[in-house]
């Protein structure tokens, strides 16, 4: 990729600041921020057009190795967990890397044009043969001029339950995957499931890894393996480093029994993530009526201080047939179903694919300053609330201050002469 050359962007709108500022990159990095700044010789002047400046979109939990198969070899019945998991294991056996690559990469396109620059993907690792480890390997090499694609060890069949997972699962650690992965629920029993909590931790604490669980992806106010994630976190020093995935079961748990559990998970800073789309299909399939919406305390987790982010989980594979790579899609849905509607919540519902998901990741120099990463999008809308309520255009999307992806704003051609036309989605106040 050649080098970018200097870009002053003009009036741009940071969600922080009340006045337009102009935002000078350079060498891959941001250098100055400030209104009206001078223009250096040479440089290429963008105008920003008062549109809110944005750090990329970060999405804290996906599969890639499952993503674009929908339908293959046949679409899932029920809608269930459960059946998904079952048909991804009918599809595992056919996998080629060829195809995991190609799919892996199409997405990644998706991505950028969406301004998504992050991903940490979970890898199913209970293939003995690896190939899905070794594409997204393959893949997180290639995309890494304009992507961070993170891995995380996934043992999809159990670690304890599948009898070569927790070998294969090491192997893929050595290969050079980032993360440690594990699903407690998935193991036969409870006793099982702590076990598997214990023996990931103490494997990551050894390889100065970090931790990231499907954990009580379940309707059942007894899957409580979060508790054992968090004392697990703590015993082991790994403070800041673990992230519970799901924790479905939390919106089923009784409230004495969670009031007790919260502030546990905040004193080992375990880190949250709800994936709003995929809970709200997956969850409540066995009730009747009332169905449960079945996604995490999401507010109650952000208010007791617990860093909690949203993630896209599954695009047109076995579990769901929708999806499109756009964060905003996933953070209106976790508003709606949170009922996260007052001013500060939705701005919360913003942060949660953007700086949250940073956070928990470990990403270095992320976000909108003197010095980071010239790592941004312009969306055409004038706030974060805006931006989820339109799932805003990107303008443009910039990686380490070169432009990857740009969209034209939507303009009505009418060719009226009485009446003039534009469109302007925003409310000016
Ligand atoms: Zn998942």
């Amino acid at each position: 990729m050649e080098r970018a050359e200097p870009m002053l962007l003009r009036d741009a709108r940071l969600a922080d600041a009340a006045e337009l500022q102009d935002v000078l990159v350079r060498d891959g990095r941001i250098e100055a921020i400030g209104p009206a700044l001078p223009a250096p010789e040479g440089v290429r002047i963008v105008d920003a057009g008062g549109w809110l400046l944005s750090p990329p979109f970060v999405d804290p939990h996906f599969h890639m190795d499952a993503t674009l198969s929908y339908g293959l070899p046949r679409v899932n019945e029920s809608g269930t967990l459960l059946e998904g998991i079952a048909l991804w294991g009918e599809l595992k056996p056919r996998l080629t890397q060829g195809a995991l690559v190609e799919r892996a990469l199409q997405y990644c396109d998706w991505a950028v044009a969406k301004g998504l620059l992050a991903i940490r993907t979970h890898v199913d690792v209970c293939d003995d043969r690896l190939l899905a480890v070794e594409a997204l390997l393959q893949v997180k090499k290639t995309v890494a001029p304009y992507l961070d694609l993170q891995l995380v060890a996934f043992p999809q069949d159990g670690v304890l339950r599948s009898p070569t997972a927790l070998a294969n699962l090491k192997r893929a650690l050595d290969l050079g995957v980032d993360v440690v992965g594990g699903i407690p629920h998935f193991e036969r029993t409870m006793a099982d499931g702590a076990a598997s909590v214990k023996l990931l931790c103490e494997l990551a604490a050894e390889r100065g890894l970090r931790v990231d669980m499907h954990c009580d992806e379940s309707d059942d106010p007894l899957s409580r393996h979060i508790e054992t994630l968090a004392f697990e976190t703590g015993r082991l020093g790994l403070h800041g480093r673990v992230t519970g995935s799901h924790l479905t079961s939390m919106h089923s748990m009784d409230n004495y029994y969670v009031s007790k559990l919260i502030p546990l998970m905040r004193e080992a800073q375990v880190h949250a993530i709800a994936n709003p789309l995929i809970n709200i299909t997956l969850q409540g399939r066995h009730d009747t009526y009332p169905k449960r919406r079945g996604m995490t305390r999401v507010p109650e987790l952000m208010a007791a201080g617990i860093n909690v982010a949203f993630g896209h989980d599954c695009v047109m594979d076995p579990w769901y047939s929708l999806g499109s790579a756009d964060m905003l899609e996933v953070a209106q849905m976790g508003l709606h179903v949170a009922q996260m509607t007052s001013q500060s919540q939705m701005r919360a519902c913003f942060d949660a694919v953007t700086v949250n998901p940073a956070k928990l990741m470990g990403l270095v120099d992320y976000g909108i300053g003197i010095g980071r990463h010239a790592d941004f999008v312009l969306l055409q809308a004038r706030d974060p609330v805006e931006a989820i309520r339109l799932r805003a255009n990107r303008l443009m999307v910039v990686r380490r201050g070169r432009v990857v992806a740009h969209a034209p704003s939507a303009v009505a051609t009418l060719n009226l002469p009485d009446r003039p036309t534009s469109v302007d989605w925003t409310l000016r106040r």
